[in-house]
């Protein structure tokens, strides 16, 4: 029952209550960050895609560094299905974890080649055939290319969304159900994407700037 979903995260502070604080915080987070969106460079959903799979474990700006050399050796996903595996290798190597990476570009780009070639998949079920495409490779994509509504679960989404209360567990796909049921859809995508710079700008994953952070009030990790 869908109810139940973030009862977790609810606990003492009852659902009601719990919802009323996640949109006064995405409130708050819209008039701070009223520009947060997509921080890596693309040019349309393949881009994209590929991206994303290169931020992995990885920061946005070295995939920025990265790609526009792999987009220009391989502009769509027919000449990156066929790429030398050393040679894509070596173009991907900086942004770690080269060779699980390179395989996933590939293993993605022959199947949006031989079973997308019609067009660029814009749904869920479609996006998770693609070799290396989890939920949130995949909700970057529906969010930001497509407009369709998505909570995009990185690194500092987990970790805001947790000390903030609004999620009750470490399981990515188990935080994406909970903030969906406390937010209206079409809040999704940018709340999450102003999640993330808030984790970035002042919720840092060591040391919290609580003390100038604008959703202090509203949260129950806040550190004096
Ligand atoms: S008050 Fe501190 S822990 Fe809470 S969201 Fe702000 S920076 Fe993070």
């Amino acid at each position: 029952m869908r109810t139940s979903r973030s009862d977790g995260a609810a606990g003492a502070e009852g659902r009601a209550a719990l919802g009323r604080r996640a949109r006064r915080i995405a409130d708050v987070l819209a008039k701070e960050y009223p520009d947060a969106g997509c921080a890596l460079d693309h040019r349309g959903p393949f881009e994209l895609l590929v991206a994303t799979i290169l931020a992995a474990q990885c920061t946005d700006e070295r995939v920025n560094q990265v790609t526009p050399a792999l987009f220009a050796r391989f502009p769509d996903a027919t000449s990156l299905a066929a790429a030398d595996p050393a040679e894509l290798e070596s173009l991907v190597r900086s942004t770690g974890f080269f060779r699980a990476k390179a395989r996933s570009l590939r293993g993605a780009a022959e199947t949006l080649a031989s079973r997308f070639a019609d067009g660029f998949p814009s749904r869920m079920d479609d996006l998770l055939t693609l070799p290396g495409v989890g939920r949130k490779t995949a909700n970057v994509v529906l969010g930001t290319c497509f407009g369709q509504p998505a909570i995009i679960v990185d690194t500092h989404v987990r970790r805001v969304s947790q000390r903030l209360g609004l999620a009750s567990t470490d399981d990515p796909d188990e935080i994406e159900r909970q903030l969906q049921d406390l937010l209206p859809a079409d809040g999704w995508t940018d709340f999450s994407h102003r999640l993330t710079f808030h984790g970035r700008r002042r919720c840092h994953a060591r040391k919290p700037d609580c003390g100038q952070c604008v959703v202090a009030g509203l949260c129950p990790s806040h550190v004096v």
